[in-house]
């Protein structure tokens, strides 16, 4: 599958993305986790990228798409891919109809996963992430809290707080997504391509897109 995932932050994006990748072998591409790795790695990218992230504002568009012109043209990408966290804009999606005219792509569906902001709130402040960046695995102290406190149940590091994951880097996001991101419904609804999910859970989401696929 060919998917664009769309939601808020905490919407479920990422969770969502990593079970379908289960059903047909199709890859998670996130944009954040592509970001967040190069911060640790202290690469030139990671180094441009860290302000804007830690604030809880979007990386420029042009870094973005560079990254994703890249990305695209890896050989794993064959098989179907999930798009998590991209486009977040809409020039990051004018861009990338472009590119995927261009590399000959057609995408499936753009799926928004349609949560209340209480949820998010909620979701967004008690998520812990595992300090791993191989592993990065995502906990939550109220619903799906590791095994032991503070420690990933997966690889044993420890799991820790994001740094936009503050009250005020949050709100930020969550202002940053109303005004350059929501926009982007509209937008697909217009390619033809949108399917709104009511998340209220993420297998909910999955089955709601397996059965619009036929998967
Ligand atoms: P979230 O949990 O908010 O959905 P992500 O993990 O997708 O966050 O992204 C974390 C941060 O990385 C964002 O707040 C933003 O600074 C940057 N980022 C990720 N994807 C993009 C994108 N497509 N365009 C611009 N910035 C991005
Ligand atoms: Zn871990």
């Amino acid at each position: 599958m060919k998917l664009i995932l769309l939601g808020a932050p905490g919407a479920g994006k990422g969770t969502v993305a990593k079970l379908l990748t289960k059903i047909d072998g199709s890859v998670q591409i996130s944009t954040g986790d592509i970001l967040r790795g190069a911060v640790t790695a202290g690469t030139d990218l990671g180094k441009e990228a860290k302000g804007y992230m830690d604030a809880g504002d979007l990386v420029p568009d042009e870094l973005i798409m560079n990254i994703m012109g890249e990305r695209l043209l890896e050989d794993d990408c064959k098989n179907g891919f999930l798009l998590d966290g991209f486009p977040r804009t809409i020039p990051q999606a004018d861009a990338l109809k472009e590119l995927l005219v261009k590399l000959d792509i057609t995408l499936d569906m753009a799926v928004n996963l349609d949560v209340p902001r209480d949820v998010i709130m909620d979701r967004l402040t008690t998520r812990r992430t595992c300090s791993n960046k191989d592993c990065q695995a995502i906990y939550n102290v109220k619903s799906m809290p590791s095994k032991v406190e503070g420690i990933c149940d997966k690889c044993g590091s420890e799991t820790i707080q994001r740094a936009d994951e503050t009250e005020e880097a949050i709100g930020n996001r969550l202002a940053t997504y109303n005004e350059k991101t929501a926009p982007l419904v509209e937008y697909y609804l217009g390619e033809g391509l949108l399917l709104n999910v009511q998340a209220t859970s993420s297998d909910v989401a999955v089955a709601e897109v397996t059965k619009q696929l036929n998967v």
